[in-house]
């Protein structure tokens, strides 16, 4: 760890206009001519700094996921880092002044959920290459969907993490830089009841509410969140009926469920998919799935974030883990297929999603020194891995 680090030759003015550029860009999802345009700068970018690019079109869309490597004559399994570069501000969010610095904090739609953090990885990466090449290949994917789920480069990501050694993710750091270690799994219940209307006065006896039958599969479902094990499951939605003189036909509703491991999330759609009418003669229609596997703190991702706490100290902080987060994050999928993954490198910051978002600045030197320090110590090093 003694060699000169060209780190040095980037300064605290540089990573700030570079944010500035990548947050000016506006991504909302789904603008395709707009994270078209982010994936050109960020290609140019990357291709400058000696790495290879290539622009893959997800899932047969003109979304491209931007796939950036620094090759190494090993044929070792790559370090995986991964980042979105779509935000879920619509446009026009840069204009209304929002893009600003104010003190510490510099202000602007996706700078915290996670330009930012995609900037430093680029940044360490293009530093990891300038040194020499990595004894393991080292690749970057900025994805363009995972506001929306991922749900285009799902398969993609996949692929990749098949090829992995280790993921690092570059989402929004926690507060006092800590990592995330664990995450939950997400998935949706859809349920649609399919009764016998009638009319609620001169009929009511033949009438067969779905109304009524979705009363009870929502009570049904809202019981099955277990707080002890970190199973939640929400009913957020319920559509019913015409009228108020209708005996209801029809009634749906849709829940979200959150899962700490896989074999919980097998226990639930099991539960799910049994689930059968309560009122006579009322029809029902389940479908139920889990988006995001989740993301289990094993053996090898607690190995990894040990060998994350030594490159902390060496720059200078204390890494702390912030476990079993309740939201997803493209982490999730390449921890599902057993590759020790680190999520929440990123950046510092706060109000990810909201107006305020923003990065603190003053640690954005420390930030890039602790990916850049993280990509070495498991690139460099193949032998231990
Ligand atoms: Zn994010």
């Amino acid at each position: 760890m003694s060699r000169a680090s060209p780190l040095s030759e980037i300064k605290p003015e540089q990573i700030v206009t570079g944010i500035r550029e990548w947050v000016s860009l506006e991504t909302p999802p789904n603008d395709v001519p707009r994270l078209q345009e982010f994936a050109q700068l960020a290609s140019h970018q990357a291709r400058q700094a000696g790495l290879s690019v290539e622009m893959i079109p997800v899932n047969n869309t003109q979304q491209p996921l931007v796939r950036i490597r620094a090759q190494s004559e090993s044929n070792e399994k790559a370090v995986l880092v991964l980042a979105h570069y779509d935000t879920v501000h619509p446009v026009g969010t840069v204009e209304r002044n929002r893009l600003r610095i104010d003190g510490d904090k510099m202000f602007g739609p996706g700078t915290y959920d996670m330009k930012a953090g995609a900037y430093l990885a680029l940044q360490a990466m293009s530093a990891l290459y300038r040194e020499r090449q990595p004894a393991r290949p080292v690749e970057l994917l900025l994805v363009p969907d995972e506001e929306s789920g991922s749900r285009l480069s799902r398969a993609t990501i996949e692929t990749f993490a098949r090829e992995a050694a280790f993921a690092l993710v570059a989402e929004p750091a926690r507060s006092g830089g800590h990592c995330v270690t664990s995450r939950k799994g997400t998935g949706y219940v859809s349920v649609t009841a399919i009764g016998v209307p009638s009319h609620a006065g001169t009929d009511h006896a033949k009438g067969r509410s779905a109304i009524r039958e979705i009363a009870h599969q929502a009570l049904a479902l809202e019981a099955m969140t277990n707080y002890r094990e970190g199973l939640t499951l929400s009913v957020g939605r319920i559509d019913g009926g015409t009228n108020r003189n209708v005996v209801p036909e029809r009634a749906s509703l849709i829940a979200d469920f959150r899962v700490v491991t896989q074999a919980q999330a097998d226990r639930l759609l099991a539960a799910v998919k049994a689930l059968t009418p309560v009122v006579d003669g009322v029809r029902l229609e389940v479908e139920a799935n889990l988006n995001r596997p989740p993301f289990e703190r094993s053996q090898r991702v607690q190995a990894l974030f040990e060998r994350a706490q030594r490159v902390a100290s060496a720059t200078g902080f204390e890494l702390g883990e912030v476990p079993l987060t309740g939201g997803g994050s493209d982490g999730n999928f390449t921890a599902a297929f057993g590759v020790p993954t680190l999520d929440g490198l990123g950046a510092e910051g706060d109000g990810a999603h909201t107006l305020h978002e923003h990065i603190m600045v003053s640690t954005l030197p420390q930030r890039l020194a602790f990916l850049h320090g993280l990509l070495r110590d498991l690139a460099w090093d193949a032998a231990r891995a």
